[in-house]
């Protein structure tokens, strides 16, 4: 069995910033991470080798933002449009930089969690089993949520943690021809399209984000449906036809929260934490602000 005294579950933002937080502790720190890639949320998917920013596209200034991205990141990558930071060359560089020097074990999905003589047992769909004084969950709370009450975790406010619900999101890439040479035009409707050539991605990569509403209404829909929908959107945006020679859909199940919890992180059960966007702040200042609150108590 491997051990360790934190267990972080997830390698998105929150969960690679903690364990950044606690590497001058000098107590044994690991993150497990379902998925193959780092970073969650903020993504970068290739297409004919080149990128496309498939997730979180943008990050919102505020206050403190610059010098945390700073801290991982340096100014050339870093770069401001308007109100808004993104990263030349992709999103999904800061998640590479903050998971410099931590132990991530990647696809390994936690399916259970137990309590034994006052440690947590993590166990994963892949077979290995952590043992882990303490265990810091940070997958979107419906996510989590799932996690813990298949668990056999009693949770005392519940009702609470089930009423923060999450926007879906649409994506649609498009290799097309002719692209406009902007960052990012928005549909009258606040569907936006993000164009990958002034990232330093892919030259002819188009990325349209639908709204929170027409992605809620078309997310079970199947690719051939949701195809038309997205085309005309675009079209309206550009006011022009699209030619694109071809495309991929993405969906994500949680793009942000609707609402935010008041508290920086929860203890749901001893030595069992809750951090990510939902506390706080619905976006990544969430993820940043719980995950610096916690690493201070712990
Ligand atoms: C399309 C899109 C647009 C967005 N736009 C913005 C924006 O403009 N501005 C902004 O600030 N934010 C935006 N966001 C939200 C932002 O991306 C998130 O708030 C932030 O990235 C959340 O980071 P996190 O680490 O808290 O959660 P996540 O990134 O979700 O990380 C959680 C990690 O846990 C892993 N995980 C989950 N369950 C398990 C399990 N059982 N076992 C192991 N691993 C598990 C997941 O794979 C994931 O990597 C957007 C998100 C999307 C998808």
């Amino acid at each position: 069995m491997n051990e360790a005294s934190y267990t972080i579950i997830g390698a998105g933002l929150s969960g690679l910033h903690l364990g950044q937080l606690l590497k001058k502790n000098p107590a044994k720190t690991i993150i497990l991470e379902k998925s193959p890639g780092l970073g969650g949320r903020v993504a970068t998917r290739r297409i004919e080798g080149l990128g496309f920013d498939h997730g979180c596209p943008l990050i919102q200034d505020w206050p403190d933002i610059k010098s945390f991205l700073n801290h991982y990141l340096p100014d050339p990558v870093l770069k401001k449009e308007q109100d808004d930071f993104y990263l030349t060359g992709g999103m999904n560089q800061l998640g590479k930089a903050m998971a410099q020097d931590l132990t991530v074990h990647r696809n390994v999905r936690v399916s259970y969690l137990k309590r034994e003589d006052h440690k947590w047992i993590v166990m994963t769909d892949e077979g290995p089993i952590f043992q882990s004084e303490k265990v810091v969950l940070t997958a979107p709370l419906p996510q989590a949520l799932e996690l813990l009450i298949n668990s056999d975790i009693k949770l005392n406010d519940e009702n609470r943690l089930r009423s923060i619900q999450y926007s879906k999101g649409i994506m649609g890439l498009f290799i097309a021809k002719d692209l406009p040479s902007l960052f990012k035009k928005i549909h009258p409707e606040g569907h936006e399209l993000f164009f990958m050539k002034k990232r330093n991605l892919h030259p002819d990569g188009l990325v349209f984000m639908s709204n929170a509403n027409l992605s809620e209404e078309y997310f079970a829909q199947n690719d051939f449906e949701v195809l038309p929908i997205i085309i005309n959107k675009i079209q309206e945006s550009l006011g022009t036809a699209l030619s694109y020679s071809s495309y991929q859909i993405k969906r994500w199940r949680y793009v942000k929260p609707l609402k935010s919890l008041q508290s920086p992180y929860l203890e749901v059960a001893p030595n069992l934490f809750l951090i990510g966007d939902s506390f706080l702040y619905p976006d990544i200042r969430g993820s940043f602000l719980s995950a610096e609150a916690l690493a201070k108590v712990l």
